[in-house]
């Protein structure tokens, strides 16, 4: 089986001024693990640097939430990838159901940002995952296949494993429902299967999170699941003791 360094990622969403992230990492920070595990902290724009900053001297990694797929351009309240790296951002998440839901994000952008991401060298952490009424009506894989094949549209054989995707149920997210360990591992070596369709050499190097609900209490369990890789954890990554603990989950 593939080698592959579990990731853990904080998606602290529309929360913590900089003064909050500092006093956050102040609490966080000693107590992450040297080795066997990456984690990542997307902090909001404003506490971007503030956070690359604060995390200089650690392994911890820095993503924004999201980012324009131009380089520059007339789109106003948009920031671009090589504006995020120069600040010393090295990842971004894309494509979270609260950017389709809320902002109306298409998987027809997801296309074009996935690659943008790549160019600047940022790792682009793709989520993907289906509705409560998509699951029930048994279309979770042809929602999975759709998204997939479009985000990674763009990516060749050789840039797949400097993608990470986030296998995220929409009726998981912060709805305290989380997946079942079974059923995530399931949706997560189908996305495998996925994959291996169209990189059958790849497919295996790349990392697929769980993310939805995802705590202290049920980390252990998830991360024991043969093709989870590591969390993107929303509500429980808010407490600095919750999130090292869930990364602890993971070594
Ligand atoms: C998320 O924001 O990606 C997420 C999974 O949120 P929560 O952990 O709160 O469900």
């Amino acid at each position: 089986m593939a080698d592959r360094t579990p990731l853990m990622a904080a998606n602290w969403k529309l929360h913590k001024t900089v003064a909050e992230a500092e006093a956050y990492l102040a609490k966080f920070l000693p107590g992450v693990p040297e080795d066997g595990v990456e984690v990542v902290v997307c902090p909001p724009f404003t506490a971007l640097a503030a956070c690359v900053e604060g995390c200089a001297a650690t392994q911890v990694r820095i993503a924004a939430q999201n980012m324009h797929e131009a380089e520059s351009g007339a789109f106003t309240g948009e920031v671009s990838a090589p504006m995020l790296s120069e600040i010393g951002v090295e990842a971004v998440v894309l494509g979270h159901s609260e950017r389709r839901t809320y902002f109306g994000e298409l998987d027809e952008a997801l296309a074009l940002k996935v690659p943008a991401a790549l160019r600047a060298g940022l790792l682009p952490i793709l989520c993907v995952g289906e509705t409560g009424d998509e699951r029930e009506h048994e279309q979770t894989e042809k929602v999975l296949r759709r998204q997939i094949e479009l985000g990674l549209i763009e990516v060749d054989d050789d840039q797949l494993a400097e993608v990470v995707i986030a296998y995220e149920p929409i009726w998981a997210i912060g709805t305290g429902r989380t997946a079942a360990p079974e059923q995530a591992q399931e949706a997560v070596a189908f996305i495998r299967e996925l994959l291996a369709e169209r990189y059958p050499d790849e497919a295996g190097d790349v990392r697929i999170l769980y993310g939805g609900s995802v705590k202290p209490d049920n980390a252990t369990e998830l991360m024991a699941q043969a093709d989870i890789d590591g969390a993107l954890v929303g509500g429980a990554s808010l407490d600095p003791e919750d999130f090292a603990a869930i990364v602890a989950a993971a070594t």
